[in-house]
Parts: C-alpha cells; sequence; structure tokens
C-alpha cells in the first residue's frame, strides 16, 4: 500500500479582513513554516489570498483559495478564475463545498467544470462530499456520496491523482457534533473504494482523502490514526493560530 502524506488544510470561510488574516498567518508561520513531515493549507477568503501569500512566502506552508469559476476570464462579474489564483501562488483550491453546495447552489456538474479547470492550470482541488444527517439518517449516505464523488470527479483520467477528496458529513460542519473515528473510517473506505472503480487501485491507494467536520485538537488524533483518513479539511478550529498548529502536530504524530 502506498503511503500517503498527510494534509491539513484550515478553511477560514468568510471570516477576517486582510490584516486579520495578515496576524493570523503570522502566528501559524511561527510554529508551522518548516514543517515537512505534513502539508500545510490555508485557505483565507479572496480579499486575504495576496497578504497572506506574502506573510507565507516560499515557507512549506501552502495557500488555498476557498472557490474559483471555470472560465478562464471574460463577463462573469464577482468571479475568479483559477489562473488568477495561481497567479497569487495559490497552490490549492477548495471545490464543491457543502455551504457552497447547499447556498449556492453548486452542483457536481459544476464542480466537475472547476475541477478540471483547476487541474489545467496547475491548482490542486480539494473537493468536498458528504451526506446531510436526514441522508444518513435515511442510511442513504453511500449512494449520495458514491453519486457526488462520480459526478464531481467525472473524466479527469489520470489527473484524478492529483485529487484531494475531502469527506465532510454536513452535519459535523461547525454543528460540534464530529463522526466517531469508526463511522469516519468506514466511509473513508467506502470513497476509497469508490475511487478504485472510478480509476484502479493503485490510484486510489494514492489519493489523500481529508476528513472535515468539528475536527479540533480533542478528536484529531483519534480520527488522524485511522487508516484511510489522511488529513483533515478544518473549519472553526483552523480560525486561531494554537489550534490549528495542535492539529498539524496530532498529524504529525498520528
Ligand atoms: C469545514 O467547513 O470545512 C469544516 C470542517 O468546518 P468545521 O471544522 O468548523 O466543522
Amino acid at each position: 500500500m502506498k503511503m500517503r502524506k498527510k494534509i491539513i488544510a484550515g478553511n477560514w470561510k468568510m471570516n477576517k479582513t486582510a490584516e486579520d488574516s495578515k496576524e493570523l498567518a503570522q502566528a501559524i508561520k511561527l510554529d508551522l513554516a518548516n514543517v515537512n513531515e505534513v502539508d500545510v493549507v490555508v485557505c483565507p477568503t479572496f480579499t486575504s489570498l495576496d497578504t497572506v501569500s506574502n506573510v507565507i512566502g516560499d515557507t512549506n506552508i501552502k495557500l488555498g483559495a476557498q472557490n474559483m469559476h471555470w472560465e478562464a476570464e471574460g463577463a462573469y462579474t464577482g468571479e475568479i478564475s483559477a489562473s488568477m489564483l495561481r497567479n497569487l501562488y495559490c497552490h490549492y483550491v477548495i471545490l464543491g463545498h457543502s455551504e457552497r453546495r447547499e447556498y449556492f447552489g453548486e452542483t457536481d456538474e459544476i464542480v466537475n467544470k472547476k475541477a478540471k479547470a483547476a487541474i489545467a492550470a496547475g491548482l490542486i482541488p480539494i473537493v468536498c462530499v458528504g451526506e446531510t444527517l436526514e441522508e444518513r439518517e435515511s442510511n442513504t449516505q453511500e449512494a449520495v456520496v458514491s453519486a457526488q464523488l462520480k459526478g464531481s470527479l467525472a473524466g479527469l483520467g489520470a489527473s484524478l491523482a492529483k485529487v484531494v477528496v475531502a469527506y465532510e458529513p454536513v452535519w459535523a460542519i461547525g454543528t460540534g457534533l464530529t463522526a466517531s473515528p469508526e463511522q469516519a473510517q468506514e466511509m473513508h473506505a467506502f470513497i476509497r473504494k469508490t475511487l478504485a472503480e472510478i480509476s484502479d487501485q493503485a490510484t486510489a491507494d494514492g489519493i489523500r482523502i481529508q476528513y472535515g467536520g468539528s475536527m479540533k485538537p480533542e478528536n484529531a488524533a483519534e480520527l488522524l490514526s485511522q487508516p484511510d483518513i489522511d488529513g483533515g479539511l478544518i473549519g472553526g478550529a483552523a480560525l486561531k493560530a494554537p489550534s490549528f498548529v495542535a492539529l498539524v502536530k496530532a498529524a504529525i504524530e498520528a
């Protein structure tokens, strides 16, 4: 089985001005500038990308965006393209976060177009999937996640190997509820099995699958030590340097 390097990414969502972002990035940099056992990513708002990019410079902390448009340029008021993100030294982009799916009508088809455009521009997409509480209660989580994966990752060919998948049960995001390590592991193994169906076993074995949903220093070690959990996509606990740093350390030790 392939060794997968763990990846911890902070999703700052619609929080922090450029000035606040600078402060947080500086604090994170103090502790994490040279970490190389784990990939560390911070995803501020569009308006803070340039500032944070300048703070992290060529340290081992990488920059990510929270969204992008699939077209390269043109009359798409309010949108940002993949090449604009690359130009600010972004390495990653979060795609299909459940908040974008729920509040902004993002479908698997849209996520798929974005994933293709991201890869073409040299960005690594972090593609989010996950079921709602209602779907879990009706025991349809596997069907839901399988459809999301097959739709969002269709037609990527060999580039699929570059993608990071984030399993984020919607009922655990920002709620304080966390999937148990067993529940999370079960879904991560299912996701890997589905990825093997889309591609092949060797590719699926190399793809990193993050868990997201109220991950914090207190529950990280147990989640991150599961065999198919290769890191975390972190919301709330990424907004303060001490908890984000603690999560990266937990990933190093896991
Ligand atoms: C997220 O939105 O990606 C997330 C996991 O949020 P939180 O950690 O706050 O649940």
